[in-house]
C-alpha cells in the first residue's frame, strides 16, 4: 500500500480543498463521475503529460508527436473492431433498476437490493453523436474511445512526411471517451479521460524484443518521477484475457488505496490495426524496407497510459503525514518536475518594503518556473500550506534581506534552509531543477 495514511477520503478532500480536482458541475449537484481539474490539478496533470512527452519524444530520436481529431470517419471504428467488439456485458436489476457490469456481479442477484437480474446484454461503450444539424443514421459519428486509431489512420502521412525508417513510433496525448457502466474511484475510472499513447512500428520478428524494451522504458519513467517501486508491479495478461488484436499484453499496476489496479497497458498489437485499415480504406499501408528489398505491414507495440490515472497515482504515492511537534505535517512529496508550484515567495510580513523586495525576487524566477506569492497568516502556516500542495521550495524575504539583498530558501522534504543572494536566485534554481 502507498502509505496507510493515504486514504482515498483524504486525497479527495485535499484535492477539493486545495484546488486540485473539483466535482464537475458541482453547483448543479455534480454530474455522474465527472471531475474538473482546478488551478493546481491542471498544472499537475500538465506536468505529468509534459514529463511523458519529454521522455518518449524529446529524449529519443525514434519518436514523433501527433495531435489527431477526436471525431473520425465512422469507418475507422468498423475497421478497428470497436463497433462490433467494444462492449461490456450489462445486467439490470428488475426491482431497483440499478445497472451492473455482468462480469463484476457476484452470484445471480442484485448486490444492492437482492432483486432478480435481467439476462446480460452487450452494451457498446462508444459515445454516439451526430455531425450536422439533422440526427440521421447517415450522420452518426463517435467520440473516440482511444487515441490509438488516430495514429494508425495517420501512419502513412507521418511516415511520408518525416521520412522515417523502422523502427519508429508516434506518440499522442488526448481525450478519449467511454460510456463506462461503472465509473468510480474518483478520477481512476471516468467516462471522459485523457490517454498518453504510443504506437511503435517495428519489423515483424523484432516485436517481442521491442515489447520488452517498452515495458522496461515505461516502468523506468514512473521510477524516475519518484514513484515507490514497491507500489508498482507488472502483470502479464493470461491468454484468455488478451484483447482480440493482441499477441501479448503486460500491464503496469499501482497499489492504490482500493487495491492493485492498471495504470498502463503495453500491448503487442501485431499488424492487426494496419491490416484492418488497409482492407477497409483500400490504401496501401505497407512499408518498404529498402535494405532488404521487401514490403510488409509493420508490427506495433502500444504502451497506452492514462494521464488521469497516473496523476492520481502520483498524488497518492506522494501523500505523507509526518509528526511535527504537537501537530501533523501533511506533505505531498511530489517529484520537483511534477510539483504544480515550484517556488513560493513569502515575505516575512506584509510591510510594503518587504512586499516590494519579495515581488522583485519573484519576478526574477517566474519566467523560469511556476511561482506563487503568499503573504497571509504566519510564516509557519504558509510553509505548511505549501508542503500540502507539494511546493519544493519556499523563499522567505525578511528584514535582514533589506540589508544584505539575500533571502532564505527552505526545502520541502528536509526543511533545511540556506541563505542565497536574491540576484543569484535564477542560477540557483536553474541548478536545482536541472535534470542531471
Ligand atoms: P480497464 O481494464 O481499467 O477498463 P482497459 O484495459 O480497458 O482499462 P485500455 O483500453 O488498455 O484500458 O486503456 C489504456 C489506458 O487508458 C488504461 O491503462 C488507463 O490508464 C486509461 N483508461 C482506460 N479507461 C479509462 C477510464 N474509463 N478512465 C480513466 N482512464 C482510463
Amino acid at each position: 500500500m502507498a502509505r496507510p495514511e493515504a486514504t482515498m477520503d483524504k486525497i479527495v478532500s485535499l484535492c477539493k480543498r486545495r484546488g486540485f480536482v473539483f466535482p464537475s458541475s458541482e453547483i448543479y449537484g455534480g454530474f455522474s463521475s465527472t471531475w474538473d481539474y482546478g488551478p493546481l490539478g491542471s498544472l499537475l496533470k500538465n506536468n505529468v503529460k509534459n514529463a511523458w512527452i519529454r521522455s518518449v519524444v524529446q529524449e529519443r530520436d525514434d519518436m514523433v508527436l501527433l495531435d489527431a481529431a477526436i471525431l473520425m470517419h465512422p469507418q475507422v471504428w468498423q475497421a478497428s473492431g470497436h463497433l462490433d467488439n467494444f462492449t461490456d456485458p450489462l445486467v439490470d436489476c428488475k426491482s431497483c433498476k440499478q445497472r451492473f457490469r455482468a462480469d463484476q456481479v457476484e452470484g445471480d442477484r442484485c448486490s444492492a437490493c437482492g432483486g432478480e437480474l435481467t439476462e446480460a446484454r452487450q452494451f457498446n461503450m462508444m459515445f454516439k453523436t451526430f455531425v450536422g444539424p439533422v440526427e440521421e443514421d447517415a450522420d452518426v459519428a463517435y467520440l473516440r474511445p482511444e487515441t490509438a486509431q488516430g495514429i494508425f489512420a495517420n501512419f502513412k502521412n507521418v511516415a511520408t512526411a518525416t521520412r522515417r525508417k523502422l523502427p519508429f513510433g508516434i506518440a499522442q496525448v488526448g481525450k478519449a471517451f467511454r460510456n463506462e457502466i461503472t465509473p468510480g474511484n474518483f478520477t481512476f475510472r471516468t467516462r471522459e479521460f485523457e490517454q498518453m499513447e504510443i504506437e511503435y512500428f517495428v519489423a515483424p520478428g523484432t516485436d517481442d524484443e521491442w515489447h520488452k524494451h517498452w515495458v522496461d522504458a515505461r516502468l523506468d519513467w514512473y521510477r524516475r518521477l519518484g514513484m515507490n517501486m514497491e507500489n508498482l508491479k507488472l502483470r502479464e495478461h493470461e491468454r484468455s484475457e488478451l484483447a482480440h488484436y493482441a499477441k501479448a499484453t503486460v500491464d503496469i499496476e499501482y497499489l492504490f488505496p482500493f487495491g492493485w489496479s492498471e495504470l498502463e497497458g503495453i500491448a503487442n498489437r501485431t499488424d492487426f490495426d494496419l491490416r484492418q485499415h488497409q482492407e477497409h480504406s483500400g490504401e496501401d499501408l505497407t512499408y518498404f524496407d529498402d535494405q532488404n528489398n521487401n514490403r510488409f505491414l509493420p508490427y506495433v507495440i502500444e504502451p497506452s497510459a492514462g494521464a488521469d490515472r497516473s496523476t492520481l497515482a502520483f498524488l497518492v504515492d506522494a501523500y505523507v503525514e509526518e509528526p511535527d511537534k504537537d501537530e501533523t505535517r501533511v506533505v505531498l512529496k511530489l517529484h520537483r518536475e511534477l510539483a504544480p508550484i515550484k517556488v513560493a515567495f513569502l515575505p516575512l510580513s506584509k510591510k510594503p518594503v518587504l512586499a516590494e523586495l519579495t515581488r522583485k525576487a519573484q519576478k526574477l524566477v517566474s519566467p523560469l518556473l511556476m511561482t506563487q506569492y503568499d503573504d497571509t497568516q504566519s510564516i509557519g502556516r504558509r510553509y505548511r500550506r505549501q508542503d500540502e500542495i507539494g511546493t519544493p521550495y519556499c523563499i522567505t524575504v525578511d528584514f535582514q534581506s533589506l540589508e544584505d539583498d539575500a533571502a532564505t530558501i527552505r526545502e520541502r522534504d528536509s526543511m533545511g534552509q540556506v541563505r542565497v543572494p536574491i540576484a543569484e536566485l535564477p542560477q540557483w534554481f536553474a541548478q536545482a531543477f536541472s535534470r542531471g
